[in-house]
């Protein structure tokens, strides 16, 4: 009973085991896909937004092609013989600048970097830096030179982003250059008409990591290089899009970041979703999960415990069944149960054994002394003597007030007389102690019987042992007979 109970719940602990495994590997998957799915997320939305970001690029600098193509040479002269054609030229930026919304402005800068003409018409005859100047000449061919322009260095006074480009060379001489501004207030009203969840952002930098745009709005970093080295190297590298989940920079929360660079231009679009947002359904799942779990276990617990108890139970029933209270060794009824079933055993396969009868010479006068709990003690000495001598197979029980009875299986006539009065020795040179004070000393008499052909029962049996013990206590008591 016990057994299968133990391997039942074996079988169900392995099972609950198992779950536990299941769950903890399908939740870490599932958080995998997840996540795998929101990068996906983010790396898409950053393609979408990096092609919008690059067609103002595009368009401004297919606005400065469109002007490169229609500037004639002596438009360039500063300061020019005919006032008119500056003013029709700054019309004809102004008009050019127009059709680009991104676009602040556009300014003509003659072979001495010199401003010649403007959109805005003011500032003519500033000339530009050396520095400036130098990538100016520098910035030939269809691809303009992409500069950021802080508020201090911008003509007009506001940050931006800067794209130069030539004049034709004449004579491999350069002849004077363009530059269209595009607003950075321009480009984070633009941004911020994407609209973003929660704490996910959005951001626009440059290869260098300088910020240029961000939702939620971050005033105060743009302009300014984040520290993050991690995408140092991968904007360096130059890769067109990538995932990679980290701390902001910026505000220190854990994003999972989608770029894509814009195709032609140095700046990357930076999607970051919130990573515990994306988690956080995951995570409801699975404190859910681990609950119904964790309730899954408490009430196994509560089987193991309930089926413990009533194996307990029965097993302490079965105990008080067979078993003598004061003595703990078996009771009559157990005696008689093994006695039955040893003789029949015994009956059919032709096997010896015996029996001994044993009671305590005058009892009553150690009760009449010392006292009834005294007699007690003697009482569960004595059992305790004869099952410390006597063989594990063998049965002693008490089967009255001090009578003990034993089983001796496969035991013949001599060996069990042997056994007797190795019994009756032991108890006469002994000494029990039944309190503080005393240690008292007392005999036995014991009656033998053995199993022959004519015994059919335990009772003709008993009957024998019986009037052997009889016949020892009337030869004067502390002695064995056998039937
Ligand atoms: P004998 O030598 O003839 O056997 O003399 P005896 O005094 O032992 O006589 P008997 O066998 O008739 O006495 C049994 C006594 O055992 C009577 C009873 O008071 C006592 N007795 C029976 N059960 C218990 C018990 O559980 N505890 C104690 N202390 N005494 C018991
Ligand atoms: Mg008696
Ligand atoms: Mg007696």
């Amino acid at each position: 009973m016990l057994r299968k109970g133990v391997a039942l719940y074996f079988l169900l602990a392995l099972f609950l085991a198992s779950l536990g495994v299941w769950i903890t590997l399908d939740q870490l998957e599932s958080r995998d896909d997840l996540l795998a799915e929101h990068k996906q997320a983010a790396l898409q939305t950053s393609k979408i937004i990096a092609q919008s970001f690059s067609a103002f690029f595009l368009s401004a600098n297919y606005v400065l092609s469109d002007v490169i193509d229609s500037i004639e040479k002596d438009d360039l002269a500063y300061p020019s013989d005919d006032p008119n054609s500056t003013k029709r030229l700054n019309a004809f930026l102004k008009r050019k600048a127009d059709t680009v919304p991104a676009l602040s402005g556009i300014a003509l800068y003659n072979k001495d970097c010199i401003l010649t003409a403007r959109s805005v018409g003011e500032g003519l005859g500033f000339k530009l830096n050396e520095s400036i100047c130098d990538r100016l000449r520098a910035a030939r061919g269809d691809q303009p030179h992409v500069e950021i322009v802080s508020g201090e260095r911008a003509p007009t006074g506001r940050p931006g982003i800067l794209l130069m480009r030539n004049l034709p060379f004449a004579d491999n001489v350069f002849n004077g250059g363009l530059t269209a501004g595009i607003g950075l207030a321009f480009l984070q009203n633009w941004l911020e008409s994407f609209p973003m969840a929660g704490n996910d952002s959005l951001a626009i930098v440059d290869t260098t990591r300088i910020l240029i745009a961000r939702v939620p709005p971050l005033p105060e970093a743009v302009g300014k290089r984040s520290a993050d080295t991690a995408l140092q190297q991968a904007f360096a590298s130059g890769v067109p899009s990538f995932t990679v989940t980290a701390a902001s920079p910026r505000d220190g929360l854990e994003r999972i970041f989608g770029m894509t660079k814009t195709e032609g231009f140095p700046f990357y679009v930076v999607v970051g979703i919130d990573k515990a947002a994306a988690l956080r359904d995951w995570q409801h799942r699975r404190i859910q999960v681990w609950i119904g779990y964790g309730l899954l276990l408490v009430l196994f617990a509560m089987l193991v415990r309930s089926h413990r108890i009533a194996v307990g139970q029965r097993e302490l029933l079965a105990r008080l069944a067979t078993t003598d209270e004061l003595t703990s060794i078996s009771n009559r009824r157990h005696f008689v149960d093994v006695g039955r079933r040893e003789i029949d055993r015994c009956t059919r396969y032709a096997r010896r054994m015996s029996l001994l009868y044993i009671d305590i010479d005058y009892f009553k006068r150690i009760n009449d002394t010392w006292g009834h709990p005294a007699g007690d003690i003697v009482l569960k000495e004595l059992a305790r003597e004869i099952t410390g001598i006597l063989r594990r197979q063998d049965t002693v029980a008490r089967i009255g007030g001090e009578e003990f009875a034993v089983i001796l299986p496969e035991t013949e006539a001599k060996t069990a007389f042997a056994v007797a009065e190795s019994l009756r020795l032991a108890i006469e040179q002994s000494k029990t102690r039944v309190n503080e004070q005393t240690e008292i000393k007392y005999t036995l008499s014991i009656g033998v019987a053995t199993l022959t052909g004519e015994d059919d029962s335990l009772d003709a049996m008993m009957q024998r042992a019986d009037a052997a013990l009889y016949q020892a206590k009337q030869s004067g008591r502390n002695q064995v007979v056998a039937s």
